[in-house]
Order: structure tokens, then sequence, then C-alpha cells
């Protein structure tokens, strides 16, 4: 099987396995107890927590371990809205997005529009890209969060985080991304990015699922969404420790292999695509726009993404319709929306994403199962004479 959808999720490389299974063995104890075998526990998930800091560039104590990026992000949106209508006595309420964040979020702003939360989206253009104008319009002295994702998980587009930075320190409002694409396929680093809140998810790093961090700048006051003594009193629950073992093994394994990576993956990722777009038919989301290294998003003419995968997949190559969350269904993307297709083209859309496992000659065997299943349902375009 060629797997070409590691947006959706990666394999725990077996680094991360091996000291999953220590963790269960070895540091089964509560973190919290105070005798020895606790206090081992406790040594296991400092340990994790410098190793996922070195990676993120962060500090170790503005690291806040969650179940993954959908309850990080939740802490992000939830505590900043708090906060800040508490430091402004109800002043700075409004919440601000993009039109293409990831559906879980988009959920939870529509929950709090349902109760009066004004929010508003930022548009993107035609290739995906942020429309800065917008954003500049939208981010004013009433905005408590401004909460835009590093890279959509559907077409790879990158969104102008410093650019974002500046605009929401100038408004005296808090930037909150959710970097969960990001890892692996990108030189993140907190520390100088100007982010305030950074949502992360472990399982897209070849790391285990159900595991996740918010990091939480310096400074910035954040009440919890789970109360609890862990965490610093950030986030309650007994700590995770086998999932945050596994994570921090993953961002060690990322860190030493990253340059590699990011070259292989940039160098096959155009082999797919430059194959793909011998035909005609095929359009290219966001090939103008900045991308990450991985990921190639297009439709084939008009042909619906569920025709396209099932073929695909009986030919031994997986991907994806847009975000997998909604891909039971066959509702049009609302990033494709966004960006300006029809509802017809936005049913549409295929996502290939590469991972540090792809190999040439998968590259190859995606091209050749195309050609094979898919070219022949491709109706003749007209080509303009010269
Ligand atoms: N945000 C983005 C941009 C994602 O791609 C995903 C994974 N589909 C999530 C959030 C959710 O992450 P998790 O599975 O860790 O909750």
């Amino acid at each position: 099987l060629v797997y070409l959808d590691h947006n959706a999720t990666t394999r725990p490389a077996p680094e991360v396995v091996t000291e999953m299974v220590d963790a269960l063995e070895l540091g089964w104890a509560n973190p919290s107890s105070t005798h020895e075998p606790g206090q081992g526990a406790r040594r296991l998930l400092a340990d994790a927590r410098t190793r996922v800091a070195a990676f993120l560039g962060c500090q170790g104590t503005e690291l806040v371990f969650t179940s993954g990026a959908t309850e990080a992000n939740h802490m992000a949106v939830l505590g900043a809205l708090e906060a800040a209508r508490a430091a402004s006595g109800g002043q700075r309420r409004r919440l601000v997005l993009s039109a293409v964040e990831h559906p879980g979020l988009l959920a939870l702003a529509r929950r709090l529009q349902g109760e009066g939360v004004p929010v508003d989206l930022i548009p993107v253009d035609t290739q995906g890209r942020l429309d800065l104008d917008a954003a500049r319009a939208l981010i004013r002295d009433d905005v408590a969060l401004v909460s835009v994702m590093g890279a959509n998980n559907e077409t790879g587009v990158l969104m102008p985080v410093a650019e974002l930075a500046a605009l929401a320190r100038a408004a005296g409002s808090l930037l909150h991304v959710d970097a969960t694409q990001l890892l692996g396929k990108s030189r993140l680093h907190f520390a100088s990015s100007g982010i305030d809140l950074m949502s992360v998810s472990a399982h897209k790093l070849h790391g285990p699922k159900g595991v996740g961090a918010l990091v939480v700048r310096k400074g910035v006051v954040l009440p919890a969404l789970l109360s609890g003594r862990q965490e610093r009193n950030r986030r309650g629950g007994t700590e995770n420790t086998p999932g945050i073992a596994g994570f921090a093994a993953a961002c060690e394994l990322a860190r030493r292999t990253l340059d590699e990576d990011l070259a292989r993956m940039t160098a096959l990722r155009e082999r797919l695509e430059d194959g793909l777009r011998a035909w005609p038919q095929v359009q290219v989301y966001g090939r103008q726009a900045a991308r990450l290294p991985n990921t190639v998003c297009l439709r084939f003419g008009a042909l619906d993404s569920d025709q396209v995968l099932n073929r695909l997949e009986n030919a031994g190559v997986v991907a994806s319709s847009g975000a997998a969350c909604t891909a039971a269904g066959t509702q049009p993307s609302h990033v494709l929306l966004a960006m300006g297709e029809s509802a017809l083209h936005a049913k549409a859309g295929v996502r290939f994403s590469l991972g540090r496992e792809t190999a040439a000659a998968e590259i190859q065997r995606a091209l050749d199962a195309v050609a094979r299943v898919i070219g022949p349902l491709l109706a003749p375009i007209e080509t303009t004479a010269m």
C-alpha cells in the first residue's frame, strides 16, 4: 500500500513505540506520588518535557501537555476569551479566526457565536493565502484572540504568522497558532515566532495519538480548561506518561532528521506534482502560494473525490479528500469553498500528503496508478490551437 495521507496521521516510529512501552512497563507510577516509583515517573515526565521543548523552541515551563491539538485549541480559545473578558471588564471579547481553520476549531467558534461571542472570519484568496488587508481591518482593540493555523491541513498553504503576530500585538490581542501541520514539515521555533499560544499534536510527527500540547508564552495568563493541579495547575488529570514519552521520542527523532526529511519530501512532492500536472485536467490548489513541502491538493477535472479515492485505493494508493475529519461525508470542502471554488469543484479536492517514510518508488507507483485508473475517466480538454 502506498500511504500518501500523512497530514491525517503518521505511523509511530519504532523509537516512539519502544519508549512508550518502557514508560508503560517501568514508568507506570503516578508522577504526583511522593514515593520512589512516583518520583521515577516524575523524572520521566521532566525529561520528556525538556526534549519536546527543545524541538519546539520553547521553554519546558511553557508547555502544557494535552490530549492533542483539539484540546489545545479549545484551551487556547476558551481561556483567552475568558482572560481578556475579565481583564477588560467585558470590552475585549471578539474572536478573529481564518475561514480555513480546522473543522473542530470552526465548530467551537460557531458554538461561541451562538452564545453571543462576536466572531469574524478572515477570508483567503483563490490560492488559499490569508487576506492580510482584511486581517488588518478586523484585528482591532476589541479582539481577545486571533487564531490562525500555521499551515492548512488540506492545501498545505502557509499562513503569515509573523505579520499576524505584529497585527495582534499592535491591537493588544493574543495570537494563537494551530501549528499541528507544521510539525516535522517546517523549521518551527516558538521563541522567535511572536506566537503567544501554539497547539501541536504528536501523531502528525510519528508519535502517538491522544497527546499534544499547548505552548503558552511565559507571562500569558490562561485559565485552565480542565481544572486540577497537574501541569502547574494548568491542566488537571494524571499525566499521560507513555504518550508524553512517545511524543518526546518523536520530537527527538524529528530534530535529528528534519533537514533530510524536508529535502526529500520537497523533491518527491515536486516529482508527484509535476507528474500529475501532465494531465491538463488537473488543477493544483495553492500552487502559487508558499506551501508545506509534503502536500499536493488538486482536483481531476470535476471528478468527485470519493470516486477518485476509491479507485486509487483499489489500485493500492491511499490519499484523502480534504480533511480526514469530514471524509465520511461528501460535503464540499470549506477550505476550497473559501478559496472561491464551486460546490462541485469543492467536492473534487484530493490531497496527497507525503511523509518521512515516502520513497521515490512509491511516488512512481502513485503516478502509474493515476494513469491506469483515473486517466480513462478524464474527459478530453479542448486545447487551444496555437
Ligand atoms: N488542527 C489541525 C490543523 C489538524 O490538522 C488536526 C488533525 N486533523 C487537528 C487540529 C486535530 O488534532 P488532534 O487529532 O490532535 O486533536
